[in-house]
């Protein structure tokens, strides 16, 4: 019978291209997203789109049912940091309770391997860097502390119920599909690179610098960006770990050096030839100077090795997407 991967949150943008890339590796799947935030158009390489919520435990009970589901990988959740502050109920209730029905519907079905979307938010304000998996995990939001509460109802599942899983502790997700396919795709958009990339094609006046006081070079933040394709990368690896019976566990997902705000400003302005309109703000609350992740457990375990390392790369690919999304 042919086997499937669940992907929840296959339409969103860390989902979606990791269901491309699995298909690229022959691996069937089935996503399962509520389009809240996922992209309709970002489903093409899927087997099927159940278009449901997973609070709504019938359908989810269904799918397990109706595919043999050799192993799920979740990503579906909020991830908007500042209105995880504001409304935690909504992360606690999508995020955690969300998990907590897959995990149920995986153990009714007897499915017993997952790749779970964690992230550095797990570990709060950095003690060293580069962060290790071993970094005490100390969120400063509540949707960090959704994702440090998941990475934990895992490990009891495992002692429990003999679940197998790896949480990928993601750091800057950053740049698009190679192909220009897919891409990121936010509404409201927050992160980084493509408002920078907004700003240069005058869809915003200007680009926003939230602080410039920092204790690093050039005194703006440091963060450590990796390419969508090789977070994809290490989906796949994860699991092949899993099925070749590999223990359980985080791995941590950067390129191991940091580039500041500046400089992806200077970055996009060098990529797109275009001139970046800048204002320069207060702090944003709660941003760690410096984030910057070690991701040797990943490379030596998993075999995992980024292809899209270096950030004009990461640029070149997030700009030749946002284009032709904004054209
Ligand atoms: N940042 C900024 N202006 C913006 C958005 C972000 O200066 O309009 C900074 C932010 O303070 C952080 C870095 O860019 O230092 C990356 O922010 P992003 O929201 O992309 O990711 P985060 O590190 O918060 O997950």
């Amino acid at each position: 019978m042919k086997e499937y991967i669940l992907v929840t949150g296959g339409a969103g943008y860390i989902g979606s291209h990791t269901v491309k890339y699995l298909a690229s590796q022959g691996k069937p799947t089935i996503v399962f997203d509520n389009l809240t935030y996922g992209h309709r158009e970002f489903i093409n390489w899927s087997d099927d789109f159940i278009p449901a919520d997973l609070a709504d435990r019938t359908t989810l009970e269904r799918v397990f049912t109706d595919y043999n589901i050799q192993a799920v990988m979740h990503f579906a959740a909020y991830t908007y940091v500042g209105e995880s502050v504001t409304d935690p109920a909504r992360y606690y209730r999508n995020n955690v309770i969300g998990a907590l029905n897959l995990l149920d519907a995986m153990r009714s079905a007897g499915v017993k391997m997952l790749v779970f979307s964690s992230t550095c938010a797990t570990y709060g304000m950095p003690q060293e860097i580069p962060i290790s998996e071993s970094h005490p995990q100390e969120p400063i939001n509540p949707y960090g502390m959704t994702k440090l509460i998941i990475e934990r109802m895992l490990a009891d599942y495992e002692r429990a119920y003999g679940l197998s899983w790896c949480a990928l502790r993601y750091f800057n997700a950053a740049g698009a599909d190679p192909e220009g396919e897919i891409g990121e795709w936010h509404d409201p958009e927050t992160h980084l690179i493509p408002l920078v990339l907004d700003a240069a094609i005058g869809k915003r006046p200007a680009i926003s610098v939230f602080g410039t006081d920092y204790s690093t070079p050039d005194r703006t933040c440091i963060r450590d960006y990796i390419h969508v394709t090789d977070l994809a990368q290490a989906h796949y690896l994860a699991l092949e770990y899993l099925q070749s019976g590999g223990t359980s566990g985080a791995f941590n997902l950067g390129n191991g050096h940091g580039h500041s705000v500046k400089e992806i400003i200077e970055c996009v302005h060098s990529v797109t030839g275009r001139d970046i309109p800048v204002t320069y703000e207060a702090r944003r609350a709660g941003d760690p100077h410096v984030l910057v992740g070690s991701a040797d457990k990943a490379r030596e375990v998993l075999g995992w090795k980024p292809h899209y390392a270096d950030i004009d790369t990461i640029v070149k690919t997030a700009w030749n997407w946002h284009r032709k999304l904004w054209k």
